[in-house]
């Protein structure tokens, strides 16, 4: 009886352990490319090439940025600043590695914009079409070639046994985290939400998926869109775009792919009215828009059906819109804000035209 129990005491200790190391083993074994194609609307990427790339980009400017700091402070001492892959354990010819890919970098993209410039475009686009390739350069696999620069590619696969070893792990579970959690309302609201966007800016919102590349560093807003083609990049590490802001990010990026009426219409009416174009009054709208329409279809459920206070960004316990909540509109936008609650929000109620609201938010800067 005794042994009985002993040998059962061992069966529950040995499952116990299972249940409590499996996921551990199975997440640093995950070192493949993630993808949740299953959902309506968008396609969701954790890619192991766009995120080393954003990765040393990210390190890079942080290098730069922390360089310059010590030479406005005029110090002696060099610039330090904490490499992301400090404390992982590196060997010396892994920092080394790390070391010469971020100081690549520094010289060739740190000082150039992820979302203006062509080349950072292009370069990312191609990382994300070839994440199922464990080579860049063609060499094992011919169909592998991406195209890159040939020093570009060199940088990239020295530094990849790195990444996969020391960061990717990390990074690539927490994409997946924010895939999933993102995943149950895009299921069950991403379809109504784009219709309803669509409408808004009386276009169609596009027939394919959007691809979004999950990474673990975007750019300094922590996301960016780029369009032909319409893709979205996300950081899954910032914190503005987790919990509920995630489902809104998401729709705000994929809105940008939608907006361009609504950019030419203000163009279009300040150009009839002889005004100077008002520079972002476009992307503020998006904001507005994009945050009001998540925030009735996340609060109504959460409100028993009672629809609260318009226009707010705030529904007492339920969810505040992403530019509220950031403070975007008391950062230079305030008289942007009156405009968009005064003229835009009776149109979103449906109590004036898409025409009319435009026109008269135009007339009134
Ligand atoms: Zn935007």
């Amino acid at each position: 009886m005794v042994r009985h129990q002993r040998i059962l005491f061992r069966f529950f200790c040995a499952l116990l352990a299972f249940c409590l190391f499996a996921p551990v083993r199975v997440t640093a074994q995950s070192q493949t490319n993630y993808t949740e194609a299953q959902l309506p609307v968008f396609e969701l990427h954790s890619g192991f090439w766009i995120n080393l790339h954003h990765t040393l980009y990210y390190e890079a400017r942080q290098r730069k940025a922390a360089a310059s700091r010590v030479a406005t402070a005029n110090k002696s001492s060099s610039a330090t600043t904490k490499s992301l892959i400090a404390g992982k354990g590196l060997t010396d010819a892994e920092q080394k590695t790390w070391d010469e890919a971020v100081a690549y970098y520094a010289a060739n993209y740190a000082e150039k914009d992820l979302l203006f410039t062509t080349e950072l475009i292009q370069l990312k686009d191609q990382l994300g079409d070839f994440e199922d390739c464990d080579e860049l350069s063609g060499r094992k696999r011919k169909f592998c070639d991406a195209g890159l620069p040939p020093s570009l590619t060199q940088v990239l696969e020295a530094t990849a046994p790195v990444y996969r070893a020391r960061l990717w792990p990390e990074h690539d579970q927490a994409n997946r985290h924010w895939i999933l959690q993102v995943a149950p309302p895009v299921r069950e609201k991403g379809e109504g939400v784009a219709e309803r966007l669509a409408d808004i800016y009386q276009t169609r919102w596009p027939h394919e998926k959007i691809r979004v590349d999950v990474v673990a560093y975007a750019n300094w807003a922590g996301a960016y869109t780029t369009v032909d083609p319409l893709r979205v990049t996300i950081s899954s590490l910032d914190p503005r775009n987790q919990g509920p802001s995630a489902f809104e990010v998401l729709f705000h990026e994929g809105s940008h792919g939608i907006a361009g009426a609504v950019q030419a219409a203000i163009i279009r009416e300040c150009r009839q009215r002889d005004k100077p174009i008002p520079r972002d009054l476009w992307h503020a709208l998006v904001f507005y828009t994009t945050g009001e329409v998540v925030r009735t279809v996340l609060t109504l459920p959460l409100a028993n059906g009672a629809e609260k206070e318009k226009g707010g960004g705030n529904s007492g316990d339920g969810y505040k819109a992403y530019a509220f909540r950031e403070g975007l509109y008391q950062r230079g936008w305030k008289s942007y804000l009156e405009l968009l609650q005064r003229f835009w929000q009776p149109y979103l109620d449906g109590k004036a035209t898409f025409d009319d609201a435009i026109a008269r938010m135009v007339s009134s800067l």
